[in-house]
């Protein structure tokens, strides 16, 4: 497999570097992504090969980041995409569909996706302690990851986080820290000690493997609507891992030849935390953090490390954004189990 996996590159300023433990540019300070071989992909890499595969993220796997045998998340991936014809006519709309994240395996979100792909690449490189900084459902991926590949753990989370979440994490036995403060305190805390110890910090020094691990939710969509995009989707945006990623997967697909139409990408943000609507509605580039507050927990995030990446997708893609209210919040889950 290494050979589709070509190296490091600036997505600023296009300086290459080699497959490590970064995720910044040396020169400039820009997001470190990885870059594969595609012409050699594209000789391999077809519908009949994927569809002959086993139903998890793996069956993407020349266009993920690892090196030989994935290690880890064998089960993961490959969520109901569920056809929602009441939802749809309650809404007006044609055919809708909801990718169902919260049945993936094995702590029931899509952050299993990206936590398997950063700790086989941790793995892969030789490290034994995996943590991360986490509104709650990372931290449960993470430990129950670590558990199954017997690495040791540490999860930082605000110390606010709800307790369903905290057991949920720490029933896998990690070292669990708790800081006063919210996800965007304990995350700059994080940022200040990953190089420090050595470990693989799944969403910082690990994050340009982490993300690629999101395309899987994209490889997913146009899979199951039979290779063809949809005309439209919504993405929630947090840290803004999904939603650029979603848009990559699209794009490699259709560079490769595997799927046709074109997918307007558009953002949902919770109203109590909305610094990426905020800028796309402004027209500017420019992201001002905000202090979360919210009931959407899982998505307050104030300063969101790809924000940027979010405005610069959904403006290619021709999408938009809008931003909820927590009653919103409440009625929208109300109208989807009604229906
Ligand atoms: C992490 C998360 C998100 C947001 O993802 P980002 O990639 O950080 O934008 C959305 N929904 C759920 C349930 C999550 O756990
Ligand atoms: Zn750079």
């Amino acid at each position: 497999m290494s050979q589709y996996v070509k190296g490091l590159r600036c997505r600023e300023c296009g300086a290459e570097s080699e497959i490590a433990a970064v995720h910044v540019c040396e020169t400039c300070f820009g997001p470190l992504e990885v870059e594969y071989d595609y012409a050699a992909i594209k000789q391999v890499f077809t519908r009949e090969l994927i569809e002959s595969r086993p139903r998890n993220i793996w069956r993407y796997r020349e266009l993920l980041p690892i090196t030989g045998e994935p290690k880890i998340g064998l089960y993961s991936g490959y969520t109901p995409l569920v056809r929602a014809d009441r939802l749809a006519a309650a809404l007006g709309v044609d055919e809708l569909y909801v990718k169902d994240d919260s049945v993936n395996h094995p702590t029931f979100s899509y952050k299993d996706r990206v936590v398997s792909v950063a700790i086989s690449k941790a793995i892969e490189l030789g490290f034994d302690t995996v943590s991360c900084a986490s509104t709650g459902n990372l931290a449960n991926s993470v430990s129950a990851h670590a558990a199954r590949a017997g690495l040791n753990c540490y999860i930082f989370i605000p110390d606010n986080l709800e307790q369903g979440k905290v057991i949920g994490s720490t029933i896998y036995g990690p070292r669990a820290v708790a800081i006063n403060g919210n996800y965007d305190d304990v995350n700059r805390l994080c940022t200040e000690i990953a190089d420090k110890y050595g470990w693989a910090f799944v969403n910082i020094n690990f994050r340009p493997y982490y993300t690629e691990g999101a395309k899987t939710y994209g490889f997913e969509i146009a899979e199951q609507l039979g290779w063809k995009l949809p005309q439209h989707v919504v993405v929630p945006t947090a840290g803004g891992t999904i939603l650029p990623k979603v848009a990559k997967a699209f794009s490699e697909l259709t560079d490769l030849g595997l799927v046709t139409g074109h997918a307007k990408i558009h953002s949902a943000q919770a109203a109590g935390c909305a610094p990426v609507i905020t800028a796309m509605h402004k027209h500017t580039d420019l992201i001002t953090p905000v202090k979360p507050n919210t009931i959407a927990k899982s998505i307050a995030i104030g300063n969101p490390a790809d924000g940027y990446y979010v405005l610069k997708a959904v403006r290619e893609s021709g999408g938009w954004g809008e931003s909820v209210t927590d009653q919103e919040i409440v009625d929208g889950i109300k109208l989807l189990a009604r229906t």
